[in-house]
């Protein structure tokens, strides 16, 4: 095995976003230094860098330069091509690897991979053509989920399909580009895991979290899930498996819908920290940026435990902005409360700007501080 990237070293973010940003302070807290190739200027990322390469990612000769500069390649952004990655990978590690990016970050690819592994996914077809579409009509798909395989997130590239005419209007409606008809789950809740995987093959779970959506867009998460201890084995193990099938180094989130008979369906991976793991800052002894540090540079693994009983995060989008300044004071007012800001410029409503956290001994208590906070932002 190689050796391990040591503190001092340069570590390479492809993309400048909040999960870049948090990758950058836990491994600057580490004496690591960071360089971010994003598109854009001060990003929320390049911000906290050590250097911000602005280029975009289809400039292949740029991506070569950024990686011969780093230790160890890893990306926030999850649409960077296979490409880029396989130019980077050139001049330093790509970890996770552009393989496994290049699986998740098609719907149809990564239902089907992980099907041939034997975990549980909503029943698909794939749209690309007329006779897909009236050959998935024919299909007891119905209501289902038409989503675009490419590019969707946060709702975005996705519509309900009650039947036919409704399958035949979204994939217009989506512009006629690939997508993928999912059977509607009727989940009881959304759960997630965030796992990461070592150079060495080891392996660190976080507990299962519940998910609670707004308008598609993650809106709170808590932590520990309230689900049997059965739920949380078998949440637990499918994330392991997956970790293990696709061979990843570095940390990646299984998103999950619960069902009533408690069985678990995977409705998505992202090959990365997620959102649902931000809480892991405030209530775990190593957060998941922290082990993604850990396990893009060959480092051991960090505990995973808990420090606090319950915790609750709340997402800040930009709606919050609307009426003028949130009353961060106000906020701030419960002690327990930490604040979490991405440095973004234009609070356009739906962009997450932040989150709040708040740990407590209960979760119903976490939930009820987290929900007071956030809404003393608009106190103004
Ligand atoms: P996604 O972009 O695939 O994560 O979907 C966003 C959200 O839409 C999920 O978190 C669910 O709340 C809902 N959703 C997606 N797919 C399905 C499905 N097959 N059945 C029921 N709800 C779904």
């Amino acid at each position: 095995m190689s050796a391990p990237i040591l503190p001092g070293a340069v570590l390479g973010v492809l993309g400048g976003g909040q999960l870049g940003r948090m990758f950058t302070l836990a491994a600057r807290r580490m004496g690591y230094r960071v360089d971010v190739f994003a598109p854009e200027d001060d990003t929320p990322a390049g911000q906290i860098a050590y250097r911000e390469i602005r280029a975009p990612y289809e400039d292949l000769a740029a991506v070569r330069a950024f990686a011969k500069d780093v230790e160890v390649v890893t990306f926030e952004f999850e649409n960077v091509s296979s490409e880029a990655t396989a130019a980077a990978a050139e001049f330093a590690p790509v970890r996770p690897s552009g393989a496994l990016l290049h699986v998740t970050q098609n719907r149809g690819r990564e239902k089907r991979a992980l099907e041939a592994k034997g975990i549980p996914v909503a029943p698909f077809a794939i749209i690309e053509s007329q006779a897909d579409l009236d050959a998935a009509a024919a299909h007891p798909g119905f209501p289902g989920v038409l989503k675009t395989t490419s590019w969707g997130y946060d709702g975005r590239g996705q519509r309900r399909v009650e039947d036919r005419a409704g399958l035949a209007n979204a994939f217009r409606e989506l512009g006629s580009v690939p997508c993928v008809l999912e059977g509607f789950i009727p989940f009881v809740a959304e759960l997630s895991v965030v796992g990461a995987r070592g150079l060495d093959g080891s392996i660190a779970l976080y507990d299962p979290v519940l998910n609670r959506h707004r308008n598609h867009i993650l809106d709170i998460t808590l932590s520990p899930a309230p689900v049997a201890s059965a739920v949380r084995t078998a949440a637990l193990d499918l994330a392991r498996r997956i970790l293990e099938g696709f061979d990843v180094v570095g940390v990646l989130c299984v998103e999950l819908f619960l069902l009533d008979d408690d069985s678990l369906v995977v409705n998505e991976l992202a090959p990365r920290p997620h959102n649902s793991g931000h809480i892991t800052i405030d209530s775990n002894v190593c957060c998941q940026f922290e082990q993604q540090v850990r396990a893009v540079c060959g480092l051991p693994l960090g505990s995973t435990e808990r420090t606090v009983p319950a915790a609750a995060m709340a997402n800040l989008l930009g709606d919050l902005w609307q009426g003028g300044p949130p009353n961060w004071a106000a906020a701030l007012a419960d002690p327990g409360v930490r604040l979490h800001l991405y440095g973004k410029e234009g609070p356009v409503p739906g962009r997450k700007m932040g989150h709040l956290t708040v740990a407590d001994s209960t979760l119903e208590g976490a939930e009820a501080r987290v929900l007071a906070a956030r809404e003393a932002l608009l106190r103004r």
